[in-house]
């Protein structure tokens, strides 16, 4: 059986596009970028009454294959034709062992964004935005990202067939910058940050005609991201959990998230709960955490934004007060981890049986130490943490461990004399 049909109508229930601060409402059938009111972020709005009457719980039960585009009355892609699936979306929602005892949470569950395409839950957004950029037109695509987001672009934009230019800091990591390049994708590299690349982005995007696919500067990654609050809620029964934690750059999937529920309770999928929303940044760079701490609703660009977790090294975020608005709503906190703790914590995750998790992962999971400490939560709550992507992206350029080299078999006895016997 194929997984999806390759044309025909989706089902997509898209109305408009709504600015995300003006609340004005804008036609969605343009290629069109931030809100022309005042820059801010554009968001999808859909024709949920129709929705409800085919998104129902035994129909969506019978949907069994197609991952994120199994929620397509909520996606915006019109029509097949332009969809180029490659497995996103339908993660595990896993009970770790692990995680429960590193942390003594006894009801932990861990969302394994690691095991999207190109390893990370950026596929999720752009396997939407690419689809839908090209389907209203887009001939070439351009983006800034410090790792991830990069890789993703390239693999879809090499699958819609559209040639894609990704700006990245020279310091992203080198399975980044080697994962476009494998796909065909045009890279650029400079010293800075992202916010540096996005404005190198911004030129291109005019003087070439390429659309700027930069976070939340377009209306449509984040709807690729909410599919993860529309699984977590399919994959509880259709409940939302106590607490989510997430490690947070540009604030994507914690928008997305909160959207989904707001789009699920029209629906009549679930009741008007909502999780406590936990956003997790590295000290080294933590717009979002001052922000909160400081009662603002936008959050000052950070100065010399540093962390080895490239998808957390954002020093601005556009879609800010989206994310402090959310945070707030739902009760929730932002805050930020030691730079230390990070690669250590990675290892015990590993360890633990979790598989190798990004940075950013072991950020999320050192967050869950700090916020039980400071009882945000419960030991005995549920509390989903999110792996939002696999360690091989982000290793170190050489190892932090010393590693026998066994090259010479005089030396062997040696190797063999330093271990002990498995009695
Ligand atoms: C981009 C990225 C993040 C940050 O996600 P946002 O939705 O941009 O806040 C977290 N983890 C990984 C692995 C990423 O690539």
């Amino acid at each position: 059986m194929l997984e999806l049909p390759d044309r025909g109508p989706t089902g997509s229930t898209l109305i408009s596009l709504q600015g995300g601060l003006s609340e004005r409402t804008y036609e969605a059938e343009q290629l069109i970028g931030v809100d022309p009111a005042d820059g801010k972020p554009l968001l999808a709005r859909y024709d949920l009454a129709a929705a409800s009457t085919s998104m129902t719980v035994a129909n969506l039960a019978d949907r069994r294959a197609g991952g994120l585009w199994r929620w397509r009355e909520l996606l915006p892609v019109r029509s097949w034709e332009f969809v180029n699936y490659m497995g996103e979306g339908s993660t595990p929602l896993q009970r770790s062992r692990g995680v429960a005892t590193m942390t003594g949470l006894t009801n932990v569950l861990v969302k394994r964004e690691s095991l999207n395409p190109t390893g990370s839950f950026k596929a999720r957004g752009m396997a939407v935005a690419v689809s839908r950029a090209v389907e209203l037109g887009a001939k070439r695509l351009v983006a800034p990202s410090a790792g991830n987001a990069a890789g993703a672009l390239a693999a879809y934009a090499a699958a819609a067939g559209v040639p894609a230019i990704l700006i990245m800091p020279t310091d992203a990591p080198m399975a980044n910058q080697v994962e476009v390049l494998a796909a065909g994708g045009d890279l650029v590299l400079l010293d800075g940050l992202i916010s540096d690349c996005a404005r190198l982005g911004r030129v291109i995007a005019d003087q070439l005609g390429a659309f700027d696919l930069s976070t939340l500067k377009e209306p449509y990654r984040v709807e690729g991201k909410k599919t993860m609050g529309l699984e977590l809620a399919e994959q509880l029964g259709w409940r939302l959990p106590d607490a989510i934690v997430y490690p947070t750059g540009g604030g994507t999937g914690l928008i997305g998230m909160w959207k989904a529920f707001d789009e699920l309770e029209a629906l009549g999928l679930i009741g008007p709960e909502r999780p406590r929303m936990f956003s997790v940044q590295v000290e080294g760079c933590a717009p979002i955490v001052r922000a909160f701490n400081d009662g603002q609703r936008f959050a000052a660009p950070w100065e010399n934004a540093t962390t080895a977790a490239a998808g957390l090294r954002v020093p601005a975020a556009i879609g800010d007060f989206l994310m402090l608005d959310c945070i707030r709503a739902s009760k929730g906190a932002a805050i930020s981890v030691p730079e230390q703790e990070l690669r250590p914590t990675q290892m015990r995750l590993s360890s633990a049986g979790l598989g190798y998790a990004s940075l950013e992962t072991a950020a999320a999971v050192a967050a869950l130490q700090h916020l039980l400490e400071q009882r945000r939560i419960d030991r005995n709550d549920q509390v989903v943490v999110f792996d939002t992507g696999a360690g091989f992206k982000s290793e170190p350029e050489q190892l932090t461990m010393p590693v026998p080299v066994a090259n010479d078999p005089a030396r062997w006895d040696e190797v063999i004399a330093t271990r002990t016997r498995v009695v």
